[in-house]
């Protein structure tokens, strides 16, 4: 049997170097994640104490981390090393993040006891610690989901401050970055929980049961928010403690979907949502950054992507109008259908935990960052047609200078092969694009530009069609 010759292996030209202050910062973040763990063993820490050593360990050691990372290195973007790291080239550090990931996300959705919830007593564990802050916003114990928001908007700052010194020299991902960060920190975690604590002792109905409307994030719109329609949510909008804001909530999310999504979108493309406000967006690009790279390709998922996002979309569509008129008709039933069974409960399982929790970010190390909007998300999938028939936003190309080298199609988190269309000089007017930048942010020719422009002579031809064509010609 031959040898391999050494000479032809390839190792990381850029490995890691980790100065002393790297590792403290590290070390900090480490104590953070560690207080989560002893937490979650019910190992007795004060709770106060406890969970601000792991806020703050965090958010302070990824910062001094990333600082000491980019600090010597000049403005301009670097992923040295990504298709090397185990994290990063789905090596056993990946999967290890993924699976650990994936099952939190589970316990998360359907075993929320094992994370130390407890729906009557006290709680335990990981839940118990974030007690002391639930209690300080709006007076009760801590719920699993309100542990999941303290965590999500961890994971946006503290990843979100890093993306910001990477991609220092680019003012375009700044402004975008520090949007998306604020919308997290504010519309959908302080504000909702100020508003919910304003309303907890008052907003009963004769049973007692706490009827909040906005105890969520405030910028999710319907259908990406797919229980706005439920009953129990049109009931909590017309409860008489809640008006007049609880009518204009409805309005607003009405209009949200009918009137301003569409307008935006015409002017700004769907990115306006996806890469400035969204909370599924606002994770990917901050942690989800990484993993950018890890995005199919291939036509097979281009095709995969079409038929997914928009079998998800009309599915959203069929369930709320199938609640709607159960909510209106006082029935539990459409066409000898149950509502709740065959279309509430399937889709809040399939769609609303598995595809875009469990799978949407448990997965980023294995598929990338964005599968849930790419494949999944219907919000997305509404604007992507408006984006692709109907919009004055697109990437132009200079074709000219383009050198072939593939940066921008290896790192766009949406799987789209933007050198394809730079060779050719063509626009790239796509359903999927989030206008995140980063294939022109990485470009080193400057050669894709994101423009508003007129609606017209965006693309000579349908860049669908020929985009297929000649793909299919060349194989
Ligand atoms: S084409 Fe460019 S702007 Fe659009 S999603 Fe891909 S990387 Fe982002
Ligand atoms: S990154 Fe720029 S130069 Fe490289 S293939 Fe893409 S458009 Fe061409």
């Amino acid at each position: 049997m031959s040898q391999a010759d050494p000479s032809l292996s390839i190792s990381n030209p850029h490995p890691d170097k980790t100065d002393a202050i790297q590792k403290a910062g590290l070390a900090l973040a480490g104590l953070g994640l560690l207080t989560f763990f002893l937490a979650w063993g019910n190992v007795p820490i004060p709770k106060a104490l406890g969970l601000a050593v792991a806020l703050g360990g965090i958010i302070i050691g990824t910062t001094i981390y990333s600082w000491r990372l980019y600090k010597n290195e000049p403005e301009g973007i670097k992923n040295n090393g990504v298709m090397f790291k185990s994290l990063t080239s789905r090596g056993v550090i990946g999967w290890t993040v993924g699976v650990i990931l994936t099952a939190f996300y589970v316990l998360l959705y359907w075993f929320p006891e094992y994370l130390g919830y407890k729906e009557s007593g006290a709680n335990e564990g990981f839940v118990a610690l974030f007690d002391p802050l639930s209690q300080f916003f709006k007076g009760k114990p801590a719920s699993q989901w309100f542990m999941y928001g303290t965590l999500y908007t961890l994971a946006i700052l503290s990843l979100g401050i890093k993306f910001l010194l990477k991609y220092r020299g680019n003012s375009y991902q700044i402004k975008r970055t520090l949007v998306v960060i604020a919308a997290q920190l504010f519309l959908a975690y302080l504000i909702p929980e100020i508003l919910a604590g304003l309303n907890y002792n008052d907003a009963t109905n004769a049973q007692g049961e706490y009827l909040g409307y906005y105890d969520t994030d405030i910028k999710n719109t319907w259908p990406l928010d797919y229980d706005y329609f439920y009953d129990w949510h049109l009931d909590a909008m017309q409860e008489e403690a809640y008006q007049p804001v609880g009518i204009l909530y409805l309005i607003i999310g009405i209009a949200m979907f009918l009137v301003f999504t569409p307008i935006l979108t015409y002017y700004l493309g769907k990115r306006w949502y996806c890469s400035w406000v969204c909370g599924c967006g606002g994770l990917a690009e901050t942690a989800g950054d990484p993993f950018r790279h890890l995005s199919s390709k291939k036509l097979s998922a281009w095709k995969l992507e079409r038929w997914l996002i928009h079998s998800v979309m009309i599915f959203v569509f069929v369930m709320t109008a199938a609640t709607i008129y159960g909510y209106f008709w006082n029935t539990g039933e459409v066409f000898g259908l149950n509502i709740y069974n065959n279309f509430q409960k399937p889709y809040g399982f399939l769609i609303g935990a598995t595809f875009s929790g469990v799978i949407g970010v448990g997965f980023y190390p294995m598929l990338g960052s964005r599968v849930w909007c790419r494949f999944g998300c219907p919000m997305a999938g509404y604007m992507g047609i408006i984006q692709r028939f109907k919009s004055k936003f697109r990437i132009t190309t200079n074709g000219g200078q383009c050198i072939s080298c593939g940066n921008c199609s290896t790192y766009c988190e949406q799987g789209i092969d933007v050198r394809w269309y730079a060779q050719r000089g063509q626009n790239i007017v796509r359903a999927s694009c989030v206008g995140c930048g980063i294939c022109s942010a990485v470009c080193p020719r400057g050669v894709l530009k994101l423009e508003n422009g007129p609606d017209e002579n965006r693309t000579e031809a349908p860049a669908i069609i020929v985009g297929n064509e000649s793909i299919e010609v060349a194989k």
